[in-house]
C-alpha cells in the first residue's frame, strides 16, 4: 500500500524550521524513482481526470509532483509562487500564518476563466495555503476542481477548510 511505503520513507525532523515543530521531510521520496512513479500512479487512479483542466502546484515542493501529475493527465501546469518571484503581471492573495502573514501569486494569464483547477501541494497542514490558493483561483475566474496531497496532517483539520471549494480531496498518506 502506498500509504505504508510513504510512512516508512518520509522522515520526521524535530525542531525544524523552529523549536517545537516536527517537520515531515519528503526529500527521501525523491531518491526512490519507483515510489515517485507510484505516487503519480496513485493520484491518477484516485482523481477524476475528466473534471480537471489545469494542475496548479504550490511553491516549492508542490512543483515536484505537480508537473509530473500534469504531464501524466495531459494537462497544463501552473506554478503558484511566493510574492515577487513571478516575472509577468500577477494577481496576489495574502493569508494569515500562525505568526504574521504570507502572500502567494499567480500570473494573471495562467488559465482561462471557467477553467477547472486541481490544486496540488506536497503536504496539507492547517489548509491556509491551499485555501488562499483557492481564493486566488476563484478571483481569476477559475473553478476549484479538487486537491491532491501526498500527505495530510489530519489532526490539524485542514480538509475542513477546503469543503467550501471542492469535495474532491485526495491524500495518499495521513
Ligand atoms: P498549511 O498552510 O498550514 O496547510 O501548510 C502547508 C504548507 O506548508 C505547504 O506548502 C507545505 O509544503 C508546508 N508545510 C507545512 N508543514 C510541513 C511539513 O511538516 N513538511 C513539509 N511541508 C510542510
Amino acid at each position: 500500500m502506498i500509504d505504508q511505503r510513504l510512512k516508512s520513507v518520509v522522515r520526521d525532523v524535530y525542531d525544524f524550521p523552529q523549536p517545537g515543530i516536527v517537520f515531515k521531510d519528503i526529500t527521501p521520496i525523491l531518491k526512490d524513482p519507483a515510489l515517485c512513479k507510484a505516487i503519480v500512479d496513485a493520484f491518477e487512479a484516485r482523481l477524476q481526470a475528466d473534471t480537471i483542466d489545469v494542475v496548479a502546484g504550490i511553491e516549492s515542493r508542490g512543483f515536484l509532483f505537480g508537473l509530473m501529475l500534469a504531464q501524466r493527465l495531459g494537462k497544463p501546469f501552473v506554478p503558484i509562487r511566493k510574492q515577487g518571484k513571478l516575472p509577468y503581471r500577477t494577481v496576489a492573495q495574502s493569508y494569515a500564518l500562525e505568526y504574521g502573514e504570507a502572500t502567494i501569486e499567480v500570473h494573471e494569464d495562467a488559465f482561462n476563466a471557467g477553467a477547472r483547477i486541481l490544486i496540488h501541494d506536497d503536504l496539507l497542514a492547517t489548509g491556509g495555503t491551499v485555501a488562499a490558493t483557492s481564493q486566488l483561483v476563484q478571483r481569476l475566474g477559475g473553478l476549484v476542481a479538487g486537491y491532491a496531497f501526498i500527505i495530510s496532517l489530519d489532526f490539524l483539520k485542514g480538509k475542513e477548510r477546503l469543503a467550501d471549494y471542492s469535495t474532491q480531496v485526495v491524500s495518499l498518506a495521513a
